[in-house]
């Protein structure tokens, strides 16, 4: 099959246009559309053609570009909350981009830089690479973007998603049922007992001091077989308005789940949870969102669930369902059996939920000594071809705590020190940006080969973005692919460069 680039260059008249795409189409052949073009008319023009080739495959390119252009659509509808005085210079929209920006590239003083280079030099890196037209400061943003709500944003995140759906990517992430495992989990991403706003969550310390919080709930998709996580809009853990009680983490996914469930059911999902989340009401939530769940279920939390176990099992000749497999582990032998039991009650009282309940203990074949013991509830039907599959999803979960929010705490995108607090929601939509910003490298991870060969060439996380740092600070690039380019020709590496 051929591959063809098409470059359609902005004074291209539609007829020409029009032609290129009947030769396309009759040519049954896969081809790509650059970035460089405006891929949603085109794509809008090629689907709405009669004879257009069942056999053709379209292909948008999701690129950095696209992915800030997707992000700067959304910027474009957002409400101007200023009152006049002294922000009129700076828009919101510059002050959103630059603090995507300051993630993205992991540079606090990234605006500050580019700043200067536009003294120096008449344009700079922050407009170039993310189109922002004027350079905000710190400060600046701080003010801009404390008004805004982070669900203003959240919408990019659904946009991203639909694209990664429709360019094939999210194909990968498909797990059990080929459904999308997405794990909540609650963290905390800040806390102090001097800095604080209306958004904060309090609790009093035994020395009568206040200690002042945010946390969220984030939503992340994850893969038992996959290292990339994907994170989805995310819901902050906070006092709600008519509510004197403080806000807790059940609540929070309860908020998400009647925001966002219906729309992500579309999409095929399995949420993952610990033990907090085995709750009935929070289970009939999401079974009425027609999505389905994987949940840890302990005994200690869940005790008339167990009573049933037990019961069960104290029966003559009646032991649960059970699965043995022997794993070689490169040093000894272990043993992995699987228990489960069907329609057993989540809590007391007659109007108990049902569950299907899993258990996964591992132990060392050569001494008996217990490695693992786990267990979970699931509104999936388990039998004797599908429990290791769903235990498997259950422990994917992991991948949350090592891999999506540790990688944002821990490796680089400091979740906890976001550049800002401010009164109302700052806090918030700075980690969101930040989130966002997590997504877009993911993504490139995914999606460009030219970033997956600079990465792998790189190393460590922290020279991929010590050099970004260095290299935007004294040059200016035309674009990221420009960036890239330049990286890859300097390291001599072998991937051809794309168009700039
Ligand atoms: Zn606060």
């Amino acid at each position: 099959m051929i591959n063809f680039a098409i470059h359609l260059r902005h004074h291209c008249t539609l007829p020409i246009l029009s032609r290129q795409l009947d030769f396309l189409s009759r040519s049954n052949s896969k081809f790509e559309l650059c970035e460089k073009n405006d891929c949603m008319i085109i794509e809008k023009m090629l689907r709405s053609r009669d004879n257009f080739s069942a056999g053709a495959a379209i292909s948008l390119m999701l690129t950095f570009d696209k992915l800030v252009g997707l992000f700067r659509d959304r910027l474009d509808q957002l409400p101007d909350h200023r009152k006049g005085g002294n922000n009129t210079t700076y828009e919101i929209k510059d002050a959103a981009l630059g603090a995507l920006a300051v993630f993205f590239t992991q540079s606090p003083s990234f605006l500050a830089h580019q700043k200067k280079m536009e003294d120096r030099k008449g344009r700079s890196n922050a407009t170039t690479l993310f189109g922002i037209e004027r350079t905000p400061s710190t400060p600046q943003i701080r003010n801009l973007l404390d008004p805004v709500s982070p669900q203003e944003l959240y919408p990019v995140f659904r946009t991203i998603l639909e694209a990664l759906e429709k360019n094939g990517p999210l194909a990968q992430f498909r797990a059990f049922n080929d459904s999308l495992l997405v794990s909540l989990d609650g963290t905390q991403y800040f806390s102090s007992q001097k800095i604080h706003c209306r958004q904060c969550s309090q609790q009093q310390l035994n020395n009568g001091e206040t200690l002042y919080s945010h946390k969220v709930v984030t939503a992340v998709v994850v893969n038992p077989n996959l290292s990339h996580v994907l994170p989805l809009e995310p819901e902050f853990i906070r006092p709600q308005d008519g509510h004197d009680k403080q806000d807790c983490e059940i609540a929070a996914a309860k908020r998400w789940l009647k925001r966002c469930g219906r729309t992500y059911a579309a999409y095929d999902i399995t949420l993952l949870g610990d033990d907090l989340y085995a709750h009935q009401p929070l289970c009939q939530l999401i079974l009425k969102e027609e999505l389905n769940f994987i949940f840890v279920c302990k005994p200690d939390s869940h005790q008339k669930l167990y009573e049933w176990l037990d019961f069960l099992q104290a029966k003559p000749n009646e032991a649960l369902p059970t699965l043995t497999h022997r794993h070689w582990n490169g040093q000894f032998a272990e043993i992995w059996t699987y228990r489960y039991i069907n329609q057993v009650p989540l809590r007391a009282g007659e109007n108990a939920l049902e569950v299907n309940w899993c258990e996964l203990t591992i132990t060392r074949e050569d001494t008996g000594q217990q490695l693992y013991l786990n267990s979970w509830v699931t509104n999936y039907q388990l039998d004797a071809d599908n429990v290791e599959a769903i235990v498997g999803s259950g422990r994917s979960r992991w991948k949350t705590e090592n891999e999506g929010n540790n990688i944002l705490k821990n490796r680089g995108y400091h979740l906890e020190h976001n550049f800002g607090h401010g009164q109302h929601h700052l806090s918030a939509t700075l980690l969101t940006l930040n989130l966002l910003a997590f997504f877009f490298h993911t993504i490139l991870h995914l999606i460009d080969t030219r970033y997956q060969r600079l990465r792998e060439h790189l190393g460590a996380r922290r020279t991929f973005f010590n050099d970004i740092r260095t290299l935007t600070r004294y040059l200016c690039f035309d674009s990221w692919n420009h960036l890239l380019n330049f990286m890859i020709e300097q390291l001599e590496l072998d991937i051809p460069p794309a168009p700039t």
